[in-house]
């Protein structure tokens, strides 16, 4: 395979900058590029260590660095690997970069780094995927859980799935290949226990999956209600500082305020919109408008209504428009007289909150954390990096459903193996063990170059 060579380090000016270099060719490049300031020439230097000197190119000095050896196979690549330190300016590092491709490295593709660590056997693909995630992840948790995942926490639990699927099917296999041979008959029962186990498991999997993508992308919200009933003094609690304009005149919050705040470990991303309401004003009609839209967009809707008042007609339109949606029923002011009869409110979970002194505002993140599922999964997050992860597992379970259905209505065996043989395979790609080269490059594309 080529020697490649990238900077691995972000394209901006650094204290130091990584330039990398894997392959067969590595430690020949690095020696007729670097001086050591003391006796060890590269090619005599080990793995795992270091050494201080000189990049010097036509007798020019470009800079003086640190450059480590990596030797194969105890590397990230696997692969005979050079990483060379230098000062972080743009223009060093990428003459120096420069000067290795001369020397007969090819510049890395994206990801091409992690992608021979997978080829070589040193990552499965879903750790690969994890280093993917880990360079993007945003947010504590979500580091947290792309830090599991590249530990390998649900490579093996996927793996305890297939690893049974596949000795059932060997099972099988042998059972129907070889009637002659005096092998024991692969009960039914058995077959069910072993498939209801790993359904169990894949169905666990994909319910962390739902919360582990809450946590990494955060969930849309809109606040809704008419105006005046107290939708940005609540945005601003929330916020813990002053962003909508709050006055006493109705209509003020004209347009639709986005902001982001983070409710415990959770990212809600807001809209504030002006109210439903039919209006003829131009400009509210716009944001009435936004404010329909953003709830179609919304994933949930925080409606607030105002307690010191009578339920009115703009109220109950607001509540039709919720029943559709998952939605928070907020009903402010609660530090004034009540006169909302909550009766007439339909809807699931109601807070009553006073946004101006703050009162209750926190029921409403237990509220959110208890409606995605969250609670549990906060201090158990072993999640899918991607889609193509997720898809891998829903084949799965979809044939492992399929193969239960089968078993129950007496379907033949073969049948049944089939559905088996669907389920493992699925699991297979999944973990890379078995994907075609389409999928490979598929994952490798998405990573950035340097990597
Ligand atoms: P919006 O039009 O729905 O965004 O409403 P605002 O947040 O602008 O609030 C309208 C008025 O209600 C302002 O005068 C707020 O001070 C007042 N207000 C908001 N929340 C409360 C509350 O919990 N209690 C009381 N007493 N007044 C509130």
């Amino acid at each position: 395979m080529s020697t490649v060579a990238a900077i691995s380090t972000p394209a901006a000016a650094g204290g130091i900058a990584v330039i990398r270099i894997s392959g067969e060719k590595a430690l020949d490049i690095a020696e007729k590029l670097f001086c050591p300031f003391g006796s060890k020439r590269v090619g005599d230097m080990e793995g795992h260590t270091c050494a201080y000197g000189r990049i010097v190119s036509g007798g020019e000095a470009l800079d003086d660095v640190l450059l480590t050896v990596f030797r194969a196979p105890r590397s990230y690549t696997g692969e005979d690997t050079v990483e060379i330190s230098c000062h972080g300016g743009i223009y060093v590092t990428r003459r120096i970069l420069r000067e290795v491709i001369s020397l007969g490295a090819e510049p890395a593709a994206a990801g091409e780094f992690t992608k021979r660590a997978f080829l070589n056997g040193k990552l499965s693909l879903t750790q690969a995927e994890a280093v993917a995630d880990i360079i993007s992840a945003e947010g504590q948790s979500a580091l947290a859980s792309a830090n599991l995942m590249s530990e390998g926490a649900l490579f093996k639990e996927i793996k305890s799935v297939s690893d049974g699927l596949v000795s059932l099917l060997g099972a099988l296999a042998a059972w129907t290949d070889y009637p002659d041979e005096d092998l024991p008959e692969t009960d039914p029962e058995t077959i069910l226990k072993t498939l209801r186990e790993s359904e169990t498991v894949l169905e666990k999997i994909l319910r962390d999956y739902d919360c582990g993508l809450v946590f990494r992308e955060g969930i849309d919200c809109v606040i809704v209600g008419r105006p005046n009933v107290g939708k940005s003094t609540l945005m601003n609690a929330l916020l813990g500082y002053e962003r909508s304009i709050v006055t006493a005149v109705e209509g003020t919050t004209r347009d639709v305020v986005e902001e982001s705040l983070r409710l415990g470990d959770v990212l809600l991303k807001i809209s504030d919109t002006a109210g439903l309401r039919e209006t003829s004003d131009e400009v509210e009609r716009i944001g009435v408008m936004l404010a329909n839209k953003a709830i179609e967009r919304a994933q949930l809707v925080f409606a607030v209504f105002d307690g010191s008042e009578e339920l009115s007609d703009a109220d109950r339109e607001i509540l039709e428009k919720l029943q559709t949606k998952r939605s928070i029923v907020i009903i402010n002011k609660s530090d004034l007289p009540q006169k909302l009869d909550k009766k007439y409110i339909n809807a699931d979970i109601i807070l009553e909150v006073s946004a101006k002194e703050r009162l209750g505002v926190d029921k409403i993140r237990d509220e959110v954390y208890k409606m995605f599922g969250l609670s549990g999964c906060a201090e158990n997050p072993t999640v899918f990096a991607n889609e193509r992860q997720k898809l891998c597992c829903d084949r799965a379970l979809g044939h492992i459903r399929t193969a239960i259905a089968a078993l129950g209505s007496g379907e033949t065996l073969d049948a049944v193996t089939v559905c088996i043989d669907g389920a493992a395979e699925a699991l297979l790609e999944l973990s890379g063990e078995r994907v075609s080269d389409a999928v490979v490059n598929d994952v490798f594309s998405r990573f950035c170059v340097g990597k």
